[in-house]
């Protein structure tokens, strides 16, 4: 069985307002794509990781992930593309075919061995798993005056997080489709295709069920400053608790 990650850093990261992109902002001694990256490299299940990141930083993420900080389980780094799922599309497309493959942003620092354990005991059940957590909050859906249109049941909603992971012939076939569909689109349709995860994909195109695993309320994503303030808080305590080596 061959399983392969794909980490996203691929993004602008325009929320963050820094000039750095928020996958190379330091967190700790380390910088944030690091994190993930050494996840997968100590996961015994994961065989290779696919690096997907902007046109143009290939070379910058060969020298100090693959070569500098000697992740040697990255196998390929390709540039992603305008939105999140093309970059999905280019790493699927750089993994080739495989049994199992593990979508993953490179924003969230915090996947740990116990969930991604977690993730496969979910695989072997169902072709289609995606991380979450049961949201805290309440929800509301807000209408274009301002006001509240309609309140959710909370105890129903989970915030979905990643890694996402797939059987790589069902996830592949999906984003086919869905590229196939945008094709035929015009650009202003294109610009009303919101793809905000990788489940949703496989949800919406091919209909198949896809089972929620147990994340962490650690699993954050860094998307605006004072995310990272937060992370900087978790990032002491991961390296107290996380002692193993690369
Ligand atoms: O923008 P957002 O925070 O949703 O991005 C989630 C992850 O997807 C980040 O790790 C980001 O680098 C990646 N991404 C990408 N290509 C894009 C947009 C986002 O790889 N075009």
């Amino acid at each position: 069985m061959k399983s392969v990650a794909i980490v996203l850093a691929g993004g602008s990261g325009s929320r963050m307002k820094s000039r750095q992109k928020k996958q190379y902002l330091l967190l700790g001694d380390y910088p944030v794509l690091w994190y993930s990256l050494r996840a997968f490299q100590n996961c015994p299940r994961i065989d290779e990781i696919v690096l997907v990141c902007g046109e143009g930083e290939e070379e910058r993420c060969r020298r100090e992930f693959a070569e500098g900080y000697g992740f040697s389980k990255i196998g390929k780094i390709v540039h992603g593309g305008r939105e999140r799922y093309h970059s999905v599309y280019a790493g699927l497309k750089a993994a080739g075919s495989c049994d199992w493959v593990l979508i993953h942003d490179g924003a969230r620092p915090f996947v740990d061995q116990n969930m991604l354990d977690r993730i496969f005991e979910g695989l072997a059940e169902c072709p289609a798993c995606a991380v979450g957590m049961p949201v805290k909050d309440t929800i509301k859906m807000r209408d274009q005056e301002g006001y509240v249109e309609q309140t959710l049941p909370r105890e129903k909603l989970w915030m979905i997080q990643t890694p996402q992971s797939f059987s790589y012939p069902l996830i592949w076939q999906a984003y086919r489709e869905l590229m196939r569909r945008e094709q035929a689109l015009s650009e202003v349709e294109e610009d009303m295709i919101r793809i905000t995860d990788d489940a949703m994909v496989v949800e919406t195109i091919l209909h198949v069920p896809v089972k929620l695993i147990e994340g962490s309320y650690e699993n954050m994503k860094i998307t605006t400053p004072e995310d990272l303030i937060l992370a900087e808080n978790l990032a002491k305590r991961w390296r107290f608790k996380k002692t193993e080596k690369i």
